[in-house]
């Protein structure tokens, strides 16, 4: 694996796990990955992979990919196919073919039917809202279910009918037997089993009931010898019944679960269904909208998977709830970028500039420097001619203080190729600007005056004559606030700026970047080619401006 994060850092799970080797409790330290495939993987999930497949690999051990698709009302092979993708994308890999829940099924239901053998689980009859109802609260026993003490017999007899198809959707459920007057409401009989008719991605119609959440996953984690089972914090009420039922079922090892805090991230909401929402209702483009903080939007985005892996080091782990600055995310991005994507000249909001006194018609190859930060990098030939494109607003016709870019009369440098001085400035019949005339000293050639002369701006530039003209799309924030929702809808803080579509005009040479390979701009930003781009249409997408403003985020926050 090309793995290029800093060295990890150690956390209470890898402490565990360290004490467990040191022990000699297990042979190999077996981690898992057990998403649901029920959307696309976001951030979230990229912390908790970071982590499982991290510690394995620091372990010497092995992690698992594990569908847990127990849920088929919910979950289609096209979201099983992209979470692979990501998972890979991201670096990691999982041995031997993807794992996924269906495939114990047939152990699973085995096992449900060793507990009824054993009085420790009971078909109910009662509805859903009925078992809720009953279940009581955190200052109230439930109530035991009128069926509770049915015979072995007749729970094995009701059981195999449920499989069989004989009753209809929620008519029935299996059950633990465990205690309705738990003070740990997970405890008060957990529903094990439930009747959906409903085909399954993987299994077809081979089964009408479908495991729980609770039931297949400690169960799959005993089978596949996984001895860490690394979960997020709102299981943590879930382990007495996870260790429940290792202790209670004839399983072949012993996997122990822990819990860790979340991620979650300032201007960013990670749940699925309403990221689902997002997508359904035409919010943003697709699953992979570069606003998104799905792993495939960050990668669309132009995001580096190094960047996001070095995050998920950073931020660490632990038991405590907080929100991460987005900032910080794009701070460990661009510190990637910084060092390894190639600079080109791009030109967002395009003003003409024709030198006078160049040759019509001659266009000469600059060199330019590809990228100060890695001289490995190289130099590359910049078409260089007559007629140029500048930032307008690299432009002021009549200067405010402290405007040191081009202005009527003034001199400035264009980046690795000539000074220019501004002689005229051309208006439309309503006034705009829509022209520059302009001189070049060709002794400056390469961008340095023989008498030591230092313009105060440095300007980028493209050539017009071989400049391909592109759509760049301008991402911001998806919510306009950092705590998206706290005021009501959610959907409200949506801002009507994370997308802004600009035509500008690049050089030649970023017809070259493949899609996936990330860019800058010279003083604009990171920029990426989006698949949506043709081979007579380029589109690009901006990753991030270059201003890091992490530092200040730091700096408020300790201030
Ligand atoms: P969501 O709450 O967004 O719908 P989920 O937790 O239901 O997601 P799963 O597919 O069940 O999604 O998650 C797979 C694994 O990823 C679980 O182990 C879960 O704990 C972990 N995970 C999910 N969200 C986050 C998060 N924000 N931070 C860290 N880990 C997460
Ligand atoms: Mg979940």
């Amino acid at each position: 694996m090309s793995i290029q994060t800093p060295p990890p850092p150690t956390d209470f799970i890898r402490d565990i796990v360290a004490a467990d080797v040191r022990d000699g409790r297990y042979a190999t330290i077996v981690t898992r990955f057990p998403p649901e495939p029920n959307g696309y993987l976001h951030i979230g999930h990229a912390k908790s992979i970071c982590l499982n497949f991290g510690i394995a690999g620091e372990f010497g051990g092995r992690c698992n990919l594990r569908f847990d698709d127990t849920n088929p009302v919910k979950e289609e092979q096209a979201y099983i196919d992209a979470i692979g993708a990501d998972v890979r994308w991201l670096g990691f890999d999982w041995g031997d073919g993807a794992l996924h829940a269906s495939d114990y099924f047939g152990q699973l239901y085995a096992w449900a039917v060793d507990l009824i053998g054993s009085g420790k689980a009971y078909v109910d009859d009662q509805s859903a809202d009925e078992i809720r109802e009953s279940r009581g609260t955190l200052t109230q026993a439930g109530r035991e279910s009128p069926s509770r003490d049915r015979s072995v017999e007749e729970n094995l007899d009701l059981f195999e009918r449920m499989r069989a198809g004989e009753f209809p959707n929620g008519s029935r459920v299996l059950r633990a037997r465990i205690d309705m007057a738990s003070p740990n409401i997970n405890l008060r009989d957990p529903v094990l089993y439930r009747i959906v008719h409903a085909a399954h991605p993987r299994t077809g119609d081979a089964w009408c009931i479908y495991p729980t959440y609770d039931f297949a996953h400690g169960q799959s984690d005993a089978i596949e010898g996984v001895t860490h089972s690394i979960c997020t914090l709102e299981f943590e009420g879930h382990r007495p019944l996870y260790d429940w039922l290792i202790e209670n079922l004839p399983v072949p090892s012993r996997p122990r679960q822990y819990e860790f805090a979340r991620l979650n991230l300032t201007y960013t909401v990670l749940s699925k269904r309403v990221l689902l929402r997002l997508v359904n209702e035409g919010h943003v483009r697709g699953w992979d909208d570069p606003r998104m903080p799905t792993i495939s939007g960050l990668r669309r985005r132009g995001f580096p998977a190094e960047g996001i892996r070095a995050f998920a080091t950073e931020i660490g782990v632990s038991r405590n709830d907080s929100v991460v600055e987005i900032e910080r995310l794009e701070h460990a991005v661009r510190d990637v970028l910084n060092r390894k994507a190639p600079r080109r000249f791009g030109v967002l909001d395009p003003l003409k500039v024709v030198i006078e006194n160049y040759p019509e018609g001659q266009v000469e190859e600059l060199e330019a420097i590809n990228n100060p930060e890695d001289a490995a990098a190289g130099t590359r030939k910049v078409p260089f001619s007559r007629e140029l494109y500048i930032e307008r607003d690299d432009f002021a016709e009549d200067p405010p203080p402290k405007f040191f870019r081009l202005a009527p009369g003034r001199e400035v440098r264009l980046r690795s190729a000539y000074f220019v001085t501004c002689r005229e400035v051309v208006h439309d019949a309503d006034g705009q600007v829509v022209e520059l005339r302009c001189t070049y000293d060709p002794a400056t050639r390469g961008g340095d005056a023989p008498d030591g002369r230092r313009p105060k701006a440095t300007l980028h530039w493209v050539s017009a004559a071989t400049a391909i003209p592109a759509e760049v799309r301008l991402y911001d924030h998806l919510f306009s606030r950092p705590d998206p929702g706290a005021d009501g809808e959610l959907f409200a803080d949506l801002s009507p700026t994370s997308e802004v579509v600009v035509h500008g005009y690049v050089e030649p040479s970023v017809a070259e970047i493949p899609v996936g390979a990330t860019i800058q701009f010279e003083r604009l930003g990171y920029f990426c080619p989006d698949p949506d781009s043709s081979p007579d249409h380029l589109v690009l997408n901006r990753t991030l401006t270059l201003k890091d403003t992490w530092a200040k985020v730091q700096a408020r926050q300790s201030g």
